[in-house]
Parts: C-alpha cells; sequence; structure tokens
C-alpha cells in the first residue's frame, strides 16, 4: 500500500521546509520527506538575500534594486522579484519576533565571528543590537574555550574596515567550562538551565556568573557581542537577563558551523510545520521514482526505510534535496546529475572546464545545478518540462552562486515559497 498526500516535499532544509508550509496554506494533506542534517545547521542562521551581483560588486545596499538585473536563469529571475517579496514576508509571518529586518529592503550590515559584516535581509533578534550601521561603542567578549571567535582580533578588524564606532575585545573564560572541546550546546544548556556553576569566589547560576566575569571589563561601551552561545530555548530570556545585569544591551555574533542561530532556526521551522499539520518523516531517503503509463508525470516515488522500499504517492511534487553540499546534486569525474529523477544538470563534457585556475575566482561548478522554467518545473535538455508534476527549489536549482553572491537563504525561500504554493494549489484541486 502507497502512503497518500497530495503535495511531497523532498528534502527538509530551508527550501522544503518553506515549500511544505506554503503548500499547507492549501487545503491538502502535505508530507515532507527528509534524509540527514540540512545545511541549517551549519549556516549562520541569517537570511541573505543578495549580499553581492553576480559580477561581483557589492556589498548591495538594498537587493531589491539589484535583483531586477539578474541574468536569465537565475532564480531570482525565474519567480520575478514580487515573488521574493511575498517569500520573505511570508517568512516574517512564520518567524514572528525571532527575526529582524522586514522594516526596510535595505540589507543590514551584521559583524560575523572573524570581524566582517555580512550584508543580509533578515536576521535573528538576538543579533539585532550588533549592527554595523549603528554608531554605539562595543565590548566583544570571547571564550579561550572558542578559539572561532578572537574577540580582540575581531573587533580590530570591525574599526580597520571602518565601522562608525569604537570596538574593543576581551578573552575570559565561560563560567562553568574549562574544556575547550565543549559543543556549543553546551554553553547554551547552561545558561538556558541558569545551572549552578563555580565562580572564584563561591557559587552562582550560571547567567549571573557569566554578567560578573563581563562586568570589570566594561568602560563606556553601551553594547555587549558575545559569541552566538546564549541560550537555545530560553534565548530571550538569557539575553535579557545578561543585558538587565549589565544594564547594556547584549547581541550575539552569528558563528561557524555548527551554529545555533541555524539550530534555532531549524526548531522554527520544524515547530511551525507541526503546527500546520505537515506531515514530515525523517532519516529516510527517497531513491527511487515511477512515472504513470503516459511517463510524463511522476506517480509515486520510493523511500528507503531501513532497506524496506516504501512507495509515497501525492499529486505534486517539490525536490528541494540541496546542491552539492546536501547531495541533491552530485558529481562523478565524467558527469554532475541529480540522482532520484536525473534531471537535467548541463555542464561542460570536459571536467577541466568546471573550475578556473584561480582559487577564488567564478567557477562554473559554484553554479551547476537544475534549470526550471517560470513555474520552477526542471527541464530536460530540449527544454522541455522533465515531469508536470515536479517542481525544484532551494540549492537544487542551479545558475547562481549562493556562496558569492550571499544570496542561499533568499533563493531557497523565494524558490521554496513559489514551488510549495503552486504544488499546493494543483495538488488539492
Ligand atoms: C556552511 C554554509 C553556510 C551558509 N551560510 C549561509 C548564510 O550565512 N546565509 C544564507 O542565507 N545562506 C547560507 N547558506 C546557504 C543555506 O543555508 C542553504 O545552503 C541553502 O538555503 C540551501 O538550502 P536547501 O534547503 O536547498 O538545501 P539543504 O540545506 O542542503 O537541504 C537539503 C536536504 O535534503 C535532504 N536530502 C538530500 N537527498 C535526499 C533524498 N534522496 N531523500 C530525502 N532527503 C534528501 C538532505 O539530507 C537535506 O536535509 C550556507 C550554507 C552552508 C553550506
Amino acid at each position: 500500500m502507497a502512503i497518500e498526500d497530495d503535495v511531497l516535499v523532498i528534502g527538509g532544509g530551508l527550501a522544503g521546509a518553506t515549500a511544505a508550509l506554503a503548500a499547507a496554506e492549501r487545503d491538502g494533506q502535505v508530507r515532507l520527506v527528509t534524509y540527514k542534517q540540512s545545511t541549517l545547521r551549519h549556516a549562520s542562521g541569517l537570511i541573505d538575500v543578495l549580499g553581492y551581483t553576480p559580477d561581483g560588486e557589492g556589498p548591495v545596499v538594498d537587493p531589491f534594486d539589484a535583483l531586477a538585473a539578474l541574468p536569465d536563469g537565475h532564480p531570482y529571475e525565474r519567480v520575478g522579484v514580487e515573488a521574493v517579496r511575498e517569500a520573505l514576508s511570508f517568512f516574517d509571518d512564520v518567524a514572528g519576533d525571532s527575526y529582524a529586518g522586514g522594516h526596510t529592503d535595505a540589507n543590514a550590515l551584521v559583524p560575523t565571528h572573524g570581524g566582517t559584516v555580512k550584508p543580509t535581509a533578515r536576521y535573528p533578534a538576538s543579533t539585532a543590537a550588533g549592527l554595523a550601521s549603528d554608531d554605539r561603542d562595543t565590548l566583544l567578549v570571547g571564550f579561550g574555550t572558542l578559539p572561532d571567535f578572537e574577540a580582540p582580533l575581531a573587533a580590530a578588524h570591525l574599526e580597520a574596515a571602518g565601522a562608525p564606532f569604537a570596538a574593543r575585545g576581551v578573552t575570559l573564560s565561560f563560567p562553568g567550562i574549562v574544556r575547550d572541546d565543549a559543543k556549543v550546546t553546551r554553553y547554551a544548556h547552561l545558561l538556558d538551565r541558569d545551572d549552578t556553576v563555580a565562580t572564584g569566589d563561591g557559587e552562582a547560576g550560571a547567567r549571573e556568573a557569566l554578567a560578573a566575569a563581563v562586568e570589570p571589563h566594561l568602560e563606556d561601551e553601551t553594547r555587549v557581542g558575545f559569541p552566538a552561545i546564549l541560550g537555545d530555548e530560553h534565548a530571550a530570556a538569557v539575553r535579557a537577563d545578561l543585558a538587565d545585569a549589565l544594564g547594556v544591551e547584549v547581541f550575539e555574533v552569528p558563528m561557524g558551523p555548527p551554529s545555533l542561530p541555524g539550530i534555532r532556526l531549524e526548531e522554527l521551522l520544524y515547530d511551525a510545520l507541526e503546527e500546520a499539520g505537515v506531515r514530515t518523516t525523517s532519516g529516510v531517503p527517497v531513491i527511487d521514482f515511477e512515472t504513470d503509463d503516459g511517463g510524463d508525470r511522476i506517480d509515486h516515488v520510493v523511500v528507503d526505510r531501513n532497506g524496506t522500499e516504501i512507495p509515497y504517492r501525492a499529486e505534486q511534487y517539490v525536490l528541494a534535496t540541496g546542491g552539492l553540499v546536501g547531495k541533491g546534486v552530485r558529481s562523478e569525474r565524467e558527469r554532475v546529475f541529480e540522482p532520484i529523477f536525473d534531471c537535467h544538470v548541463p555542464h561542460a563534457t570536459d571536467r577541466y572546464d568546471w573550475f578556473v585556475d584561480d582559487v577564488f575566482g567564478d567557477h562554473p561548478y559554484a553554479r551547476f545545478g537544475l534549470v526550471p522554467d517560470r513555474d520552477l518545473r526542471p527541464l530536460d535538455a530540449g527544454e522541455n518540462p522533465e515531469y508536470s508534476n515536479l517542481r525544484a527549489a532551494g540549492a537544487v536549482l542551479g545558475g547562481y552562486d549562493f556562496a558569492a553572491e550571499k544570496s542561499g537563504g533568499g533563493v531557497s525561500l523565494a524558490t521554496g515559497y513559489v514551488a510549495g504554493t503552486r504544488a499546493g494549489e494543483e495538488g488539492s484541486e
């Protein structure tokens, strides 16, 4: 017996979760099937729409000004500027108070752990007090056990980059943590639970102990930035308690992987999926599919559940399996391919043409992926839809270099929203 739904989304990263949420706005039954962890846990939790143009110009001040000039085939060009706006406002509704940035079209400048500044469209509320456009003097606090964030160096980089404020950095010991291999979640949970920890002169709750460690280093600064480890489930309360104790605003600086803001975004999306009634099946890969008799529609896909092959049937399918990182697009010596439906992935036959000599150059492989029509149906080599009921979203799409453009989150949101909405409309007809 096949499992039956109206819409089946394959892949549970930002694109797939958005597609499933958008599809669930219609009346039909939506299912999301996903295999391993998505890139959400590695990403910063920022939603970048467009930080740099494909020609490398930027940072872009207003991404909406730049979207209209993107080349044919770019995912934003496929869905259109209005859909990008609608997708962002859909995200704002889902994220509520947890995210900021929706008050303006302009990019915000968020300091990151290396002391660089990232142009981004939506940012976690926990980073809001740290924006680089704000001229308040800033103290950055790092911890000896978290070497990825060297606060004095990050502060020096911010000043050298022309930030309109004075920045200083100090490196402290984190109360209650001595091991330098502690996971970021350990810091967060200590603060979430406000566990009792040893201090120089006795014991205190983790939040109070941390504030007491920072306080002697505070001079005239009116805001303090910490690496993004300030709580998980109770992050807002942790920040508020630290701010109260220190008498200044407190913010987080997004870190490299694994990333708590990314984990929090994943939790937020999966809570929303549950609330929207989306059935989620995790830890199982889609490995195959069958078409109907005519061959132009997908009849069902095949899921491998611990060696047992189970058919999942739906009216409409959204492929959101990620790019080369998520394994939605794969490469071998001779070819680049999409492993479930074998959708067409244009690439040069000579693999030496996939790269350029300059490591930081414009590598064709960074834009490898499916070519969709304006309805986000992947096209075959003859430019016809591969299957009439298959759409694709996120990093599985080609035509853009998310790392160079700083457009990963925005493309996933916009294409996930459009693919999910259209699949939802047709799936529930
Ligand atoms: C290190 C890193 C940092 C980043 N930082 C940022 C940032 O700061 N800002 C920003 O906007 N973007 C950032 N991005 C980009 C962004 O996080 C995502 O890469 C992008 O949104 C793509 O998401 P996706 O949903 O298309 O794919 P993914 O996140 O790759 O998710 C694909 C999912 O599909 C699943 N899957 C794959 N094959 C199958 C199968 N056969 N069956 C079932 N499931 C399958 C995978 O297991 C995975 O869960 C970053 C990416 C990386 C890798």
